[in-house]
């Protein structure tokens, strides 16, 4: 306590438009809970606004928006720092608003038991600007595994289809998928899929052969995989009753198909991505290396699919699918150049200036009400993160001043990630995060450049 009696760290924001998302915001062009006002927050939790504070942070023209949750990052500790590490993607993420991250397994070595994941959390404790939980992976050869996780050491089990370069254990196997989605089943815990066909790609390489430009790569990685691979899944979800949340997905069809699945009552949700919903085949011939990614970035109709499904709410999650590599790495012959880009940072920036473009005559209140329903609530429900995702009284007290209407280019200079470079440099963003604050702690002030101290939590 300070001689005033305020509470040192204690902050209130005010003066801004505060979007709380309420029962049917941004679905069927709603704004419900967008009101003006302010947040006051208090030992790292949010409290009533009559409350005083310290530190005022004028939000006059922003928006207030509960801190955003990135349920789909590879921030590469251990074992891969040298791409990536959590003093970079920590701060690439509250650059760009997001105050929660939930780490993949596909590390070195990979987390595919309890004991790795807790080995992890070891290792990221004391580093990390945002608050985060993990992703276990499902190992193929023990999948009884999952039938007994603790949900509070993972909020999911990643189950990889495909093989790309830092998949650690593919599955490729059907009798063992369907014994990881009877395991999953049994133990309650959700599936998250990296659902690509690598049969169809093994079978289509041998006929025509690989790929070596990558200009190619999506006509030799095309839709006919992960559609496959959602069909599998979709299948598996009505024997076993097995949630299952596909990850990224890249066409229309497979949009179509989890969408139907859903309506005739099975437990499948879907993951946008920041750049399947920003990029077509006519970027990556100019982006090259940047965009090559798995699954591929497709064509125009599909990316039009995509965004239908945010309009219209199918998806539950926008996920960044962080995943950097060097610019050495990335520059190899086709065959070894390994899919990914980073976009922690970019991600909530990004859907917002395409939801401008798309959207012009939209209410920003609807708009942002739909961002706030898929990068905070519904991932937060998703995977179990109480206290997260909602800007409501004895919730932690993370939160986003984002101004809607600041244009800026997006260059180089400005990405944090630990590779230094990004698929969006030469963007014009339609809005900026000016101010990042998690549980009570201001982490990232956009005019000054400055960070607050890596001391995220494990939410479990
Ligand atoms: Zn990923």
């Amino acid at each position: 306590m300070t001689p005033d009696g305020v509470r040192s760290g204690d902050v209130v924001v005010s003066g801004g438009r505060v979007v709380a998302v309420g029962e049917t915001g941004g679905r069927r062009g709603t704004a419900d809970g967008v009101r003006s006002g302010g947040v006051v927050v208090s030992d790292g939790k949010i409290v009533p606004a009559d409350r005083e504070a310290r530190r005022v942070i004028d939000a006059r023209g922003a928006y207030v928006l509960p801190g955003l949750i990135d349920s789909h990052v590879h921030f590469r500790t251990p074992g891969l720092t040298h791409k990536e590490d959590w003093p970079h993607g920590s701060r690439a993420a509250v650059a760009g608003g997001v105050t929660t991250v939930m780490d993949m397994p596909n590390t070195v070595p990979p987390t595919l038991s309890p004991e790795a994941v807790l080995a992890k959390a070891e290792l990221v404790a004391g580093t990390s600007l945002v608050d985060y939980a993990f992703h276990v992976g499902a190992d193929p050869d023990r999948p009884e595994l999952l039938a007994d996780i603790d949900p509070g050491v993972a909020v999911s089990a990643k189950v990889f289809m495909a093989g790309h370069h830092t998949a650690p254990t593919v599955v490729r196997d059907p009798g063992q998928l369907d014994k990881i989605f009877a395991a999953a089943a049994a133990g309650r815990v959700r599936l998250v899929l990296h659902a690509e066909d690598d049969a169809v790609y093994a079978l289509l390489d041998r006929w025509r052969g690989a790929p070596v430009r990558h200009r190619d790569y999506e006509r030799y990685r095309p839709r006919t995989g992960p559609i496959s691979a959602v069909a599998q899944v979709v299948r598996l979800v009505e024997r076993h009753g097995t949630a299952a949340h596909v990850l990224h997905l890249s066409t229309a069809e497979e949009a179509d198909l989890v969408t139907a699945a859903r309506a005739a009552g099975l437990p499948v949700t879907f993951e946008l991505t920041g750049h399947h919903l920003s990029f077509t085949d006519v970027d990556t011939r100019r982006l090259g290396a940047k965009t090559r990614l798995a699954p591929a970035i497709r064509q125009r109709a599909d990316q039009d699919r995509l965004w239908e499904a945010v309009r219209l709410g199918e998806v539950s999650s926008l996920g960044s699918d962080h995943a950097p590599h060097t610019t050495e790495e990335k520059c190899r012959p086709v065959p070894d150049a390994p899919p990914g880009l980073p976009g922690v940072q970019e991600l909530a920036t990004a859907v917002w200036t395409g939801m401008r473009e798309r959207w012009p005559d939209e209410s920003p209140d609807v708009a942002m009400t739909r961002l706030v329903r898929h990068l905070a609530e519904e991932p937060a429900a998703l995977f179990g993160l109480r206290g997260k995702g909602r800007l409501e009284i004895g919730a932690d007290g993370d939160l986003v001043v984002f101004e809607p209407d600041h244009r800026w280019l997006f260059s180089a200079r400005d990405v944090r990630a630990k590779c230094g470079w990004s698929a969006y440099e030469g963007w014009t963003m339609a809005g900026r995060v000016r101010t990042t604050v998690r549980r009570g702690e201001i982490v990232w002030d956009a005019d000054t450049g400055t960070f607050g101290s890596p001391t995220g939590h494990w939410v479990r």
